[in-house]
Parts: structure tokens; C-alpha cells; sequence
């Protein structure tokens, strides 16, 4: 790292992967930064483990290719060579109807001739480019059913929200969800005609389902935020909790901060929030109440994570795929299981398999804070009626996430644009953060890129290069 003398001082508040991206990029353009984050590990979310001889993934399993900002990044940091794709065994996707399995093809067209849907729902789905626009925002229920109708909305886009967002379509707005989908019509006048115009195969392969390929690495998600971490070095400042933000008369802003020893207090040139949002609330609170009071209205719905490990000649199905999603008109226990050593090889011993199940989201909130053996119960019920698992697992672990993913509503507009504002009324504050562009790991990293461009502008200008010099090392405000 080349820094310069005299800098200023960036803090970044949250070492999850937004945090981190940020403060790796700001720290690649020479400024000087730290990180500050409650939690003793660096990674927030991403949190891979070892055990019974299973490689465990509680967060995230897997990021989706193609993603710039986000491959860049790996190969800046010299992990390519630890990423893996996805299995050779992932050839399906699974759906339960009818209390059943069902394998559905990846590729688009076969998904949509398989028999999986009724003729009426088939039907319904032709007449999609005579349906008229809609409103600038609905739900992502209402989008859908008025689209597409209601089987395409209860057997593909609810059990997609749920396995994504662990979310509610009735409750979720579709311009922050599934802006492509809403762009495609307000541009086309129709999802179908907008995927036609644009030659599905040869167009954009973000939009492409065949061309999005999920993947990880050897050791795990965590290798990511690890590497980080380790790049950062001492800029990266565990055990310490922001407690606010404030700006000085001067310029620049004071944080105050809990840490073992007691509550000190730190000196900024510029600050982002890479928090969650019900922490970025909080610690935005003495600058813009209402702000901080409209982030914390988020809702994040609990969500449990079930591992399960078995032999392999335990389990009948052929776990050939990514994994199975559960309706909701389905009643089911679980929003999903990911085959996760299916999906990536040595994610098992030898003769083994790995089950992820979900359990809870806005669906089911109640299910996410069962007691240890309740939910490990009802995932092996699971297990045994949707995929013919017998007997006791030889692995079982759970993970509870209390707060798990932030719930974009229909208010979620109001918000974006307070947030535009509060950094143009306070310059050297930015914020990024998993509530913004779309939770997954990727939009994550694209989202605390562009926070450290506008870092970077702001460092750059005479008003954040020409501030004292500033020891990173919490003093007396
Ligand atoms: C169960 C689950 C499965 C998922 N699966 C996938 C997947 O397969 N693929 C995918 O791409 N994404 C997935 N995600 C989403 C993704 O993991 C997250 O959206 C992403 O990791 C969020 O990163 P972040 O840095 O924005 O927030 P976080 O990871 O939440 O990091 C925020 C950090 O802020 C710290 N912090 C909080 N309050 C304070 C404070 N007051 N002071 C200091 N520090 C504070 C926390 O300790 C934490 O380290 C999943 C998430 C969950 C929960």
C-alpha cells in the first residue's frame, strides 16, 4: 500500500463484506483507512465452518458469475486460484407441488414446457405481452399475478423469494427486488416482449439464467473476507462498537465508540456506514433522526440455518441440482434445502452428503426461533418426507441468524432518497450496506465499490485532502 503523508482519515463502520470491499478499495487508492466492527471475526454474515468433517456454510454458499465488481476483487486479492464452480452434478432444479419433488430443467423454455404448470397456467403466461403497464412500484405479488397470473406467482416467484430473501412477495416491492424485471416493462411494455427484443441468449448475461453460474472457494466463503481482512492488517480494528455519529463544527465527524475498556471516541475525515440497516439507524440517528429512524423500520425476519450431514446411501434422492424450494401454499416446514455438496465438491467426507436447510424468514418467523432440538426436528422430518433421508444424521448443526435479510417495501424509494440526501448535506459521509442494492454477496461488493468512489472524489477534493493529519487510534473527542 502506497499512502500518502498527512492524509485524512476514513472511518469505515462494519467489517462484513461491504465494509471491508470498501475499505480494501479506498485503501488500493492510497487513502488512509479503519475499519471499526463490534465482532471479534472479520465477515459478518459469510461465516464458514468446520464440522464432523463437513465444510459448513451458515451465510452465504455461493456468489453468481458474472459479476465484475466482484471477480475484479478476487483477482486483486490472488484468490483465483481458490475458486471453484459448481459441481458437474448440478443439473436440475427442484420444486415441491402436490406435496412432491418435482425436477425442473435450468434452461428457461424447457422450465416452462415441462408439465410442471397447468395448461390454464401455461395460457395465462402466453398473454403476458397483452397485459398493459403497470404502477412505477407494486409488490412483487402484485407484479406477478398481474403478469403472469397466480401459479407463476405461487410456484416460481414465491418460492424464489423466499429461498433469495427469505421474504414475503406480498410485502416486498419489485422495483428493489427485481428492478430488471419492472425495467423490462416500463421499456417493453412487457417482460416477454423486453426478453425477446433483447435476444435472451445473446444478450446481457446477467439476465441470462444459463449463463448465471454459481461459485465459491475451496475453503469456503469466509476465504474472502479472510483475505481482506489480512490486507487490511491493523486497519482493521475488531471488538469496538459505533454507537453514533456526529458531525464537528469544523468538519469531519466524531464517533463515539464502546470497546472493552469503555466508551472513547475517534476523529474522522469521512465516515461510511457499512452496518446492517437497523445499526446504521442507529449511528445515524443524532445526524437524521427520521433517517435513522426509517432505516431501523426495516424489517429483518429471523432465519435459521440447518446443516445435516448423512451417508449417502441414506438419502434415496438423487440430489442432482442446486437444491429443492417450498412454496408457500405448500405448508411446508422448510423454505428450501441446498444440496451444498452437490453444488461444490468437498463440502462432504467421502461417502457423504450435505443438506442446507432453511427454516423461518417472513414466511414462518416463529420456526427461526424454535429451540436447538425443535428445529433440528423438523428439518430431519423434512429431510426424510421430501428426500428420502433414514435414520439419524451423521452431522446436525444450527445456525441462528435473529435478524437475518432486510425486507425492501414499497417505502423503500423514500428511503433510497434520504440516503442520496444525507450524503449531499454532509459531505464525507457515505453509506453502502446489504439494504441498498440487493443483499447478495455480489451486490453487496458493487454497492461499497461505488461508496468508495464517491470516498475516493470526496478525499481528492481539497476539502477532504487538506484536513490535519490524523493517528488512527481511538482519542478523546
Ligand atoms: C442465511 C443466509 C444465507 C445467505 N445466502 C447467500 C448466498 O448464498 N449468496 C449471497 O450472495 N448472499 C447470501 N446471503 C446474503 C449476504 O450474506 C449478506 O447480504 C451480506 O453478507 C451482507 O454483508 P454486509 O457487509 O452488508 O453486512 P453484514 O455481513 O451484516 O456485516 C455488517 C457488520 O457490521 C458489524 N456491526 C453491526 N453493528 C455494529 C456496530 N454498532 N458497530 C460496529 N460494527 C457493527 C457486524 O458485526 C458485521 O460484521 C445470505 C445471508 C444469510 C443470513
Amino acid at each position: 500500500m502506497n499512502t500518502r503523508p498527512h492524509q485524512p482519515l476514513t472511518a469505515i463502520l462494519g467489517g462484513g463484506i461491504s465494509g471491508l470491499a470498501c475499505a480494501f478499495e479506498l485503501q488500493r487508492h492510497g487513502h488512509e483507512v479503519l475499519v471499526l466492527d463490534r465482532r471479534a471475526a472479520p465477515g459478518g454474515r459469510i461465516r464458514t465452518q468446520r464440522q464432523d468433517g463437513f465444510l459448513v456454510e451458515q451465510g452465504p454458499n455461493s456468489m453468481i458469475a458474472p459479476a465484475s465488481g466482484a471477480e475484479g476483487l478476487i483477482e486483486r486479492l490472488g484468490l483465483g486460484d481458490q475458486r471453484i464452480d459448481k459441481g458437474e452434478g448440478v443439473r436440475h432444479r427442484y420444486l415441491v407441488r402436490g406435496g412432491r419433488v418435482h425436477a425442473l430443467p435450468i434452461d428457461p423454455l424447457g422450465f416452462f414446457t415441462s408439465g410442471f404448470f397447468s395448461l390454464k397456467g401455461r395460457l395465462r403466461l402466453l398473454a403476458e405481452p397483452f397485459i398493459g403497464r403497470g404502477p412505477e412500484d407494486e409488490t412483487v405479488a402484485a407484479f406477478v399475478r398481474r403478469r403472469f397470473g397466480p401459479e407463476l406467482l405461487d410456484y416460481v416467484f414465491d418460492p424464489l423469494v423466499g429461498g433469495l430473501y427469505s421474504g414475503d412477495p406480498e410485502r416486498l416491492s419489485i422495483r428493489a427486488l427485481l428492478p430488471r424485471l419492472k425495467q423490462l416493462e416500463l421499456r417493453h411494455g412487457s417482460v416477454i416482449r423486453g426478453v425477446l427484443a433483447k435476444k435472451w441468449a445473446g444478450m446481457d448475461p446477467r439476465f441470462d439464467p444459463r449463463r448465471r453460474m454459481p461459485f465459491s472457494f475451496r475453503q469456503g466463503m469466509a476465504v474472502l473476507p479472510q483475505r481482506l481482512a489480512e490486507a487490511l492488517g491493523p486497519r482493521l480494528r475488531p471488538g469496538v462498537r459505533v454507537e453514533g455519529v456526529h458531525p464537528r463544527a469544523g468538519g469531519g465527524f466524531r464517533l463515539s465508540l464502546r470497546e472493552r475498556s469503555g466508551t472513547t471516541s475517534l476523529r474522522a475525515d469521512a465516515v461510511v456506514v457499512a452496518l446492517p440497516a437497523y445499526a446504521a439507524g442507529r449511528v445515524l440517528a443524532p445526524i437524521d433522526p427520521a433517517l435513522g429512524q426509517s432505516l431501523a423500520s426495516i424489517e429483518h425476519p429471523p432465519i435459521a440455518v440447518v446443516t445435516q450431514g448423512y451417508r449417502r446411501d441414506r438419502v434415496s434422492h438423487p440430489l442432482d441440482g442446486f437444491g429443492v424450494l417450498t412454496p408457500k401454499v405448500e405448508g411446508r416446514n422448510v423454505l428450501g434445502f441446498l444440496f451444498s455438496s452437490t453444488l461444490f465438491a468437498r463440502r462432504a467426507p467421502e461417502g457423504h452428503v450435505l443438506l442446507t436447510a432453511y427454516l423461518g424468514g417472513a414466511r414462518q418467523p416463529g420456526l427461526a426461533l424454535l429451540p436447538r432440538e425443535e428445529l433440528l426436528a423438523l428439518a430431519r422430518a423434512e429431510a426424510a418426507d421430501l428426500l428420502g433421508a433414514r435414520g439419524a444424521p451423521v452431522h446436525a448443526g444450527v445456525r441462528y441468524w435473529r435478524q437475518g435479510l432486510p425486507q425492501p417495501g414499497l417505502d423503500q424509494g423514500i428511503r433510497i432518497e434520504g440516503l442520496r440526501n444525507l450524503e449531499g448535506a454532509w459531505p464525507g459521509l457515505f453509506v453502502t450496506g446489504n439494504y441498498l442494492g440487493g443483499v447478495s454477496t455480489t451486490a453487496c461488493i458493487d454497492s461499497a465499490h461505488a461508496a468508495a468512489a464517491r470516498a475516493d472524489a470526496f478525499l481528492n477534493t481539497r476539502e477532504g485532502s487538506c484536513r490535519k493529519p490524523r493517528t488512527p487510534t481511538a482519542a478523546a473527542g
